[in-house]
């Protein structure tokens, strides 16, 4: 058996010693099935948050009102979830209310797809009460239940759908699909923070391309917080998205393929955090230089300037390898990272210049820069002041 499965299973045992039942749930159990890396163990018991915090050493309690509690054994965190189930999604936000309930199957029934909704005891025997690991064998995405009800419950749902069906190359079956294009516009209830995490982790995943083709056939692209609309036609689906390896990368290439006619506008609707709107507006401009000089490297920095690369070979279809070799080669002759580098100061070179301080200082500094990092002109310290006495404003 897995490893993580292996370490986990003491605080499943423990559980079931003390008399409640206790088992693996929800997304590790999908990525042992599909032999995909898991992230971690969830545990699903019918022990309440206060029981689970009386039966452990250790244990963090993260969400007690929706029955979750940290459990730490062996250095590791384990989420053990009292089974439970939620009435209807009152605000579309978080559940209006929780149940604590005493069978697994209720729980699992609560879940978003089938592939979801499997569990796994301490023989690890698969439960699978809604066709789960038949419908990941067919490579298929339906939820637990009437989707049109499902989807209702929790439009956020909608996204999740998408999202799986990049990461794991599925498909959505047809009923599943039906009732997200008739609930679409429920999306607009959802908050922006959560379908982003849900959309970046599409773009992460193995065929965005392939999937926001299908979101733009199913209308879903005008229900998210800003409407996508792609520039030319198929260029989402054309784009290489998996050579992508950051998400600075991934936003900057939906600008670049969208009809976007204010890029801070646009990255603030979907309330992207501001280092990560300052990264995609530089590497949005940095995409705009077509040679790059000495100069251009030392200003935005060897990542900008590979990422700018990264995209462009991603939108060609062209390798650009020797691109980026050229960029490292240039990079390493540049011979300062910053001014600071520079062994000659403000105070230093007011002294060689016998003159007042005035804007001039800043101008020299720059254009001895410039000269620097072009490799005009080498570091050493006489050489420097030889070329400062001849400077002139
Ligand atoms: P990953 O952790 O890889 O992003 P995951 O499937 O574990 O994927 P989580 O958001 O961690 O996703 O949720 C854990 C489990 O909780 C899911 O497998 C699913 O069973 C259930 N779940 C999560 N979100 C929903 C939802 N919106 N509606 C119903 N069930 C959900
Ligand atoms: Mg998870």
């Amino acid at each position: 058996m897995n490893e993580m499965f292996e370490n986990a299973l003491p605080v499943l045992k423990r559980l079931e010693e003390k008399g409640y039942s206790a088992y693996f749930v929800g997304g590790c159990v999908r990525d042992l099935l599909l032999h995909r890396h898991i992230k971690d163990i969830d545990i699903a018991s019918s022990a309440r948050p206060e029981d689970v915090q009386r039966i452990f050493p250790k244990t963090i309690p993260v969400g007690i009102e929706h029955g979750t509690v940290i459990v730490r054994h062996d250095s590791v965190s384990y989420e053990v979830t009292t089974f439970r189930k939620e009435d209807e999604y009152k605000d579309y936000r978080r559940p209006s209310n929780v149940w604590f309930v005493d069978d697994l199957k209720e729980d699992l029934s609560r879940r978003d797809f089938t592939f979801n909704a499997m569990a796994m005891d301490t023989s690890f025997q698969l439960i699978d009460h809604f066709g789960g690991r038949d419908d990941l064998e067919h490579k298929q995405i339906r939820t637990v239940g009437d989707p049109n009800l499902r989807f209702s419950e929790d439009p956020l749902r909608i996204m999740r759908a998408w999202r799986f069906m990049s990461v794991f190359d599925m498909t959505i079956e047809s009923k599943t699909i039906n009732a997200i294009k008739d609930k679409a516009h429920l999306l607009k209830r959802i908050s922006t923070e959560r379908i982003a995490i849900e959309f970046i982790k599409l773009l992460q995943g193995e065929q965005p391309g392939k999937v926001l083709q299908f979101m733009k056939k199913t209308s879903v692209l005008e229900y998210l917080p800003t409407t996508l609309q792609e520039k030319t036609n198929d260029s989402y689906q054309k784009f290489e998205w998996n050579k992508l390896i950051s998400d600075d990368q991934r936003w900057t290439a939906i600008l670049l393929l969208s009809v976007v006619s204010d890029v801070r506008s646009f990255l603030k609707s979907w309330k992207l955090p501001n280092h990560m709107i300052k990264k995609v507006e530089i590497l949005k401009i940095a995409f705009e230089i077509e040679s790059w000089s000495k100069m251009d490297l030392y200003c935005y920095g060897l990542e900008v300037a590979l990422s700018s690369i990264t995209l462009k070979s991603a939108i060609e279809k062209k390798d650009y390898a020797h691109v980026k070799e050229r960029l490292h080669e240039l990079h390493s002759e540049i011979p300062i990272i910053s001014r600071k580098d520079i062994p000659l100061d403000g105070q230093d070179l007011l002294k060689i210049t016998q003159r007042e301080p005035g804007v001039w200082l800043g101008k020299l500094l720059e254009e001895m820069e410039k000269e620097i990092v072009e490799g005009e002109l080498s570091l050493d310290t006489a050489a420097l002041k030889d070329w400062v006495k001849r400077w002139e404003p």
